[in-house]
């Protein structure tokens, strides 16, 4: 079985089937996004968010390490004002569990962009170097000043800003590989 095609059974069996492959250079890094995350984002300083994250110019470096990226498109009918937290949790093991078995294919550089910024504790302490859990904790595509919407747009699934709550909403991973 070629590694592409193992990659695709192991994201299968963790239940996902709403994926695509790209080029990790079609991954789309803009300035905005750091600027949104600043300002107007509740989440802003917790552990794995900016200011705890590169520059924006140092994850165009990061970014152009890599060569494949997968885009993960996470689908759920959810309300703001109670947050499906024990999806989300179950979504992010998942995820860390198809980063594992990739990296254990081979692919030393594989990493994770988790589909949420990381709430693996009910207190984060908002900095990494006293993270409750280094091992399991990954930055989101935003924390990496992804923009999100233009790079899945780009690879043909279409997201739309939520506008009512409580509504269906996407939720997007970035699986990177050599
Ligand atoms: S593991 Fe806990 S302490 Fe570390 S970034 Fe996530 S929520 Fe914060």
């Amino acid at each position: 079985m070629k590694t592409l095609e193992k990659i695709n059974k192991i994201i299968s069996e963790q239940g996902f089937s709403d994926y695509k492959w790209i080029n990790a250079n079609e991954i789309v890094v803009a300035q905005w996004v750091r600027v949104k995350c600043e300002f107007g984002c509740s989440d802003y300083g917790l552990g794995t968010c900016p200011p705890n994250t590169p520059s924006v110019e140092e994850c165009k470096l990061f970014f152009k390490e890599y060569e494949n990226a997968i885009v993960i498109r996470l689908t759920k009918e959810a309300d703001k004002n109670n947050y499906p937290s024990n999806w989300s949790r179950e979504m992010t093991n998942r995820l860390l569990e198809i980063e594992r078995q990739v990296f254990l294919l081979g692919h030393q550089k594989a990493f994770l962009l988790n589909q949420t910024c990381c709430s693996l504790c009910k207190e984060c302490t908002g900095d990494r170097l006293n993270c409750k859990d280094k091992r399991k904790s990954r930055p989101s595509p935003e924390a990496f000043s992804v923009d999100v919407y233009q790079t899945t747009r780009n690879c043909g699934m279409p997201i739309e800003v939520v506008k009512q709550n409580p509504s269906e909403i996407n939720r997007i991973a970035i699986l990177l590989t050599d």
